[in-house]
C-alpha cells in the first residue's frame, strides 16, 4: 500500500457526513464506511476527528439511548451546532438543526417568568417528524 492514494482522514470522514447528512451515525459506521474505501484508519484517529469537527460547530454528537451509543449528525448548510437547538425525533431518532428564531418568543417569555435563560447549543427538543406523525 502506498501513502500517496491515502485520503487525509478529515476529507474521508467529511465526505462521509456529507453523504449521510439526514441521518445519525456511529463512530463505528464511519470506521466501516470509511475503511471499506481502501483507507486503513483506526478508531482513535475517527474519534480524535469527530470531536474536533464537534468542537467547531460542523457535527452535533447525542447519547442514543436505542443503540445505546454516542450518535453523530453533520450539520451542513445549518451553521454552527453550538449556535442553535436541535430537535429529535422519538420514532426515527433523526435530528432537526433548529433556528433560534423559533424559540425566540418562547425563550423571552421563560426569561420573564422564571428568570431562565436557553442555553441553546445544549437543547434538545423531542418531537415526531413528518415523516412519524401518523405513526
Ligand atoms: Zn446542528
Ligand atoms: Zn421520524
Amino acid at each position: 500500500m502506498k501513502g500517496e492514494y491515502k485520503t487525509k482522514p478529515r476529507n474521508a470522514i467529511i465526505e462521509y457526513l456529507k453523504e449521510n447528512a439526514d441521518t445519525r451515525f456511529t463512530a463505528r459506521d464511519i470506521l466501516k464506511a470509511v475503511n471499506a474505501d481502501g483507507d486503513n484508519l483506526d478508531r482513535s484517529t475517527i474519534y480524535r476527528n469527530l470531536e474536533r469537527l464537534c468542537k467547531d460547530g460542523q457535527l452535533v454528537k447525542y447519547k442514543e439511548s436505542d443503540v445505546n451509543a454516542t450518535c453523530y449528525q453533520y450539520s451542513e448548510g445549518h451553521g454552527s451546532c453550538h449556535e442553535h437547538t436541535h430537535a429529535q425525533c422519538v420514532v426515527c431518532g433523526k435530528i432537526f438543526h433548529v433556528d433560534n428564531k423559533h424559540l425566540k418568543k418562547a425563550a423571552d417569555s421563560m426569561k420573564k417568568e422564571y428568570g431562565i435563560e436557553i442555553d441553546y447549543s445544549k437543547t434538545v427538543i423531542m418531537c415526531r417528524c413528518s415523516d412519524c406523525i401518523d405513526k
